[in-house]
């Protein structure tokens, strides 16, 4: 008989206001350019308008265009010293291996693999230097092409609130390498990780996509809002929710016994033992999957 594969939960992060507090360029990138959040995000956006371009080419060619003019050199080992310097809320830094803990105490026994996965339109070359990085099996995000001298040219990789969805279908097919494609029809039982074995973790409008495409197949989504959130942000969470675009939300405080904590927990507890449900009938069929 061939082993019950559907044994992998995945637990999926959007990054800039749902793991750290603020967008991660503010950490390092813009300082080390000069430039306040507020000119670079007001320029980018007004440029964003004026031109009818999208927001993250902007972003990303401002970046250049502001580290050629003030002749500060960024390379991809220049953008992952600056991701060391990411912050997270708290709880994150501890959060990965207590939920790891909390899996293998509910599961029996039985194998089943818990899996953290990052997809945003932050810069993976920032992500890939945070602290945090060597948790996360793939990073989804958006990347620069290097010139022979190592600067960044051309964006290589986009990775917009639309596009983040592949990424999920990625993790859902189990097909992790950018290079393979994804669009081949995979049937549901051969899939590596079901949809609802799936929560994803979002902050804002440009989750919604991904947590549509979650909930639509079954799957969990969860909003989060910065601890010290203003009236405007809780109100853009209960819209999300009586949207029914998410489960729930909180606050995004990752510590031991928070809502966020408690609530994930009991996520938990019902996938872990459907998969052990599943995996029980499963191996009373000769003939595998229905
Ligand atoms: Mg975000």
């Amino acid at each position: 008989m061939v082993d019950f594969k559907q044994n992998v939960v995945a637990m999926v992060y959007d990054f800039d206001g749902t793991l750290s507090p603020e967008a991660m360029q503010h950490y390092g990138v813009l300082p080390s350019l000069g430039v306040s959040p507020t000119d670079f995000w007001g320029g980018v956006k007004a440029k964003r308008k004026e031109k009818s371009a999208e927001e993250l080419l902007v972003y990303m060619r401002e970046m250049l265009r502001l580290a050629d003019a003030k002749e500060v050199q960024l390379n991809r080992s220049k953008f992952q010293e600056h991701g060391r310097g990411i912050e997270f809320f708290e709880g994150v830094r501890d959060w990965f291996d207590r939920i790891g803990q909390y899996v293998s105490s509910i599961s029996q026994g039985s194998d089943i693999v818990l899996e953290h996965y990052i997809v945003s339109s932050g810069l993976k070359e920032m992500i890939e230097g945070c602290e945090l990085a060597a948790y996360f099996k793939e990073i989804y995000a958006c990347e620069f092409l290097y010139d022979p001298y190592g600067h960044p040219d051309w964006p290589g990789r986009v990775v917009s609130d639309t596009s983040k969805t592949q990424y999920l279908f990625r993790i859902n097919k189990g097909v992790l390498d950018v290079n393979e494609f994804i669009n081949s029809h995979m049937p549901m039982e051969e899939r590596r990780v079901p949809w609802d074995n799936m929560i994803y973790f979002g902050d804002g409008d440009t989750d919604v996509p991904s947590m549509t495409v979650v909930m639509a197949n079954g799957g969990h989504a969860i909003a989060v809002h910065k601890p010290d959130s203003e009236k405007g942000e809780i109100e853009r969470c209960e819209k999300l929710l009586k949207a029914r675009r998410v489960d729930y939300f909180c606050a995004a405080d990752y510590r031991d016994g928070s809502d966020l904590d408690r609530l994930v927990k009991g996520t938990l507890s019902v996938i872990v033992p459907r998969i052990l449900l599943r995996k029980a009938i499963y191996e009373l069929k000769p003939l595998g999957p229905l």
